[in-house]
């Protein structure tokens, strides 16, 4: 199991929304979890076959967590015929991603046995596969008539956790849709539901009332998918439920700058989360969700350390993940983040403030390296050394 160290490090991002810095400048990995955060000094002694990360004052933070993606099966998608997306969003700082379901399909089966069928099989296939590394947790079932209890049952017992967006298909009314979200949250599933505008055809727009009444765990893409929520009904679902809101990339800009500030003005930092809604219409981002944080930070006036923890922990917490901080004990899921060359910031704390786009010199899953010098963002100002993979800084 995977031995690692990371020194030298200039700023530890947690994660973690009510405390987003840690102390320390260095991270000791033991078995594929964090062992140690904290300063050199106190550090554990080194390992055998531990691999040692020179971050050369660049920052260490969590890996980021994609909370809305649509996978198909492996590393492509029909949507807009392109492989190894997943891949590419490794070089973008993403280790986990999480489906808002599995739409694309070609054919995508419309009735009960088909739409059970598909979630089971890609939530197998993606536990069993792992594209470039990116920790893949989807089958997430599409709500269809027919659907029975017992099916939830034998869901949940095939490995489905999730619920894709409601709104992707004919079931969203209360009176359709409400029934078969209480199964699935009293199993455990996450529920997401579209809001905004029809995104794709068949597909259904969606207020605050529907939320509201139907109670999902996230209102998906306060932002728009792409076509925005109006503020009032964000505001409403902030008030009148207890759901997660999120922004996305593949959204309206001027939306996520207003929903950050709104979330920030109520004090309800804890309920944002990020993620891209790719690929989709709008296209693949590999550097979404780095994107998303920046426009969080330097549009929505957020702290850009908590920024990162809205990517990160917040998005764990809801999935019962144990990743997203850098913390004892959390799976080693990190990335090493820099201002790239060239930008006026430089921490990647300043670049994400500012609105550029970090540099990120180093991607790391259970401990293991997963890339160095990532072949998406601009190159780091820091010379971070990462033994095996070539680059590092200039
Ligand atoms: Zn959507």
């Amino acid at each position: 199991m995977a031995n690692l160290r990371v020194t030298n490090i200039g700023a530890i991002v947690s994660g973690d929304i009510a405390a987003p810095l840690a102390e320390g400048d260095t991270v000791a990995v033991r078995d594929g979890l964090i062992a140690y955060v904290g300063a050199a000094q106190g550090a554990p002694p080194e390992s055998a076959h531990e691999v040692v990360i020179d971050a050369a004052g660049a920052t260490v933070m969590p890996g980021l967590i994609d909370n809305h993606v649509h996978p198909v099966i492996g590393d492509f998608s029909p949507r807009q015929r392109v492989l190894d997306f997943i891949e590419s969003c490794l070089h973008g700082g993403v280790t986990s991603m999480i489906s808002a379901g599995e739409p694309h399909l070609p054919g995508r089966p419309r009735d009960r046995v088909g739409t059970k069928a598909l979630a089971i099989l890609a939530a197998k296939a993606f536990a069993n596969a792992r594209p470039g590394g990116v920790k893949t947790i989807a089958g997430a079932v599409i709500l269809e008539r027919g659907l029975t209890e017992a099916d939830f049952d034998e869901m949940a017992e095939a490995g489905v956790e999730l619920v894709g967006e409601i709104g992707l298909s004919a079931v969203c009314t209360p009176e359709e849709a409400a029934p078969m979200v209480r199964w699935a949250q009293a199993r455990g599933m996450r529920v997401a539901m579209h809001t905004g505008g029809v995104s794709i055809p068949g597909s259904n727009a969606i207020r605050a009332d529907l939320v509201i009444a139907i109670r999902p765990d996230v209102a998906s893409h306060v932002n728009g998918g792409p076509t925005r929520l109006p503020l009032a009904d964000v505001e409403r679902i902030l008030d009148e439920t207890e759901c997660f809101v999120e922004i996305v990339q593949c959204g309206n800009t001027l939306a996520a700058q207003e929903v950050a500030r709104l979330v920030a003005a109520k004090g309800m930092e804890s309920r944002l989360i990020l993620g891209t809604d790719m690929p989709s219409g709008t296209g693949v981002i590999p550097l979404g969700m780095l994107r998303t944080i920046a426009w969080v930070s330097s549009l929505g006036g957020i702290d850009p350390a908590q920024a990162v923890a809205m990517a990160t922990g917040n998005t764990a917490r809801l999935h019962g993940l144990n990743r997203g901080g850098v913390a004892a004990g959390r799976e080693a899921d990190l990335i090493v983040a820099d201002a790239p060359i060239g930008s006026a910031a430089s921490t990647a704390l300043e670049t994400l403030a500012i609105g550029d786009t970090p540099a990120v010199a180093a991607v790391i899953v259970d401990g293991v390296v997963k890339a160095g010098t990532s072949r998406n963002t601009p190159p780091a100002q820091r010379k971070v050394s990462v033994p095996g993979f070539a680059g590092g800084g200039h």
